[in-house]
């Protein structure tokens, strides 16, 4: 009697046990960012560009890219603290999606025809425009002043391809991974001056060590529309984000994470794109 007792007392422990297992395993899981419950997902950002994706030196990560992903994130069904951050560099960003690495990119992504054959797009969510910073006392003031300059940019990105096909194909082009790494080369000299898009460029010129030293030609040199990167052929992902996307427009979270991210930069956004919406 007694020993039936421990045994049944045993099945009942073994019994919970494995209902824990279960549930455990269940939240280990990651089944490429379409469901919600108690699972991840992997979302690609930028680590250094204040005002859009910056890991902050506490490990919290920030900017509107991150606000947008955090708002999409959980239309899909996840909360932040399901949400694994990974930082994807401008030209990694078609292959992290391909090879399954990140289940979406909010990136200062810009929608491109070229980019399309590989990855799909939801949104756009932003409209920028490449420009240039320089040192507050340079005289470049327009695109084609780039000739025969010392530019930098970041490989795989629209800013260095249009400076090649079109502002400046005579500039010497240094292309680096990160944008961030172009900084010092300008307040040292031995750069003239970095190309992106204004969004970006704003972030960093806004910054303690850099205010005053860096300014912005405030040239609209392309259009950057930004969209949330997913696997190509993944249309159930994107309409689900499409709709994310306008319902943060409808409820007032976009406008508050403009302001709240651009703010500080004194950035001055476009008004917010309408989804599938792509200026040329
Ligand atoms: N928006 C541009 C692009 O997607 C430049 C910024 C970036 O490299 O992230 O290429």
């Amino acid at each position: 009697m007694k020993l039936r007792k421990i045994t049944s007392a045993a099945a009942v422990v073994l019994t919970l046990s494995l209902a824990v297992t279960a549930c455990g395993s269940s939240d280990d899981d990651s089944d490429g960012g379409s469901g919600g419950g108690g699972k991840k997902i992997t979302i690609g950002i930028k680590f250094d560009q204040p005002g859009l994706g910056l890991k902050e030196p506490n490990g919290s990560y920030s900017g509107f890219d991150v606000d947008v992903a955090k708002y999409v994130a959980k239309q899909l069904g996840y909360k932040d603290n399901q949400i694994e951050w990974k930082e994807t560099q401008s030209a990694d960003r078609e292959t992290s999606l391909q090879r399954g690495d990140v289940d979406m990119i909010v990136a200062s992504y810009s929608i491109t025809d070229e980019r399309k054959e590989k990855v799909d797009f939801a949104g756009p969510y932003l409209l920028a425009h490449q420009d240039l910073l320089t040192r507050s006392d340079d005289s470049i003031s327009k695109g084609t002043d780039l000739n025969g300059k010392k530019l930098c940019s970041v490989t795989g990105s629209t800013s260095a391809q249009n400076v090649k096909d079109d502002f400046a194909p005579k500039a010497q082009l240094k292309q680096v991974g990160t944008y961030s790494e172009c900084l010092d080369g300008i307040a040292s000299g031995s750069i003239d001056a970095l190309t992106t898009d204004d969004s970006i460029l704003a972030g960093y010129a806004s910054q303690d060590q850099y205010k005053g030293k860096f300014k912005l030609a405030g040239l609209k040199l392309s259009n950057e529309n930004y969209g949330v990167g997913v696997k190509k052929g993944d249309t159930d992902m994107v309409n689900k984000i499409n709709d994310a996307l306008k319902k943060m427009v409808d409820d007032g979270s976009w406008e508050k994470a403009v302001k709240a991210n651009f703010g500080p930069a004194n950035y001055k956004n476009e008004p917010a794109p309408k989804i599938g919406d792509v200026v040329k």
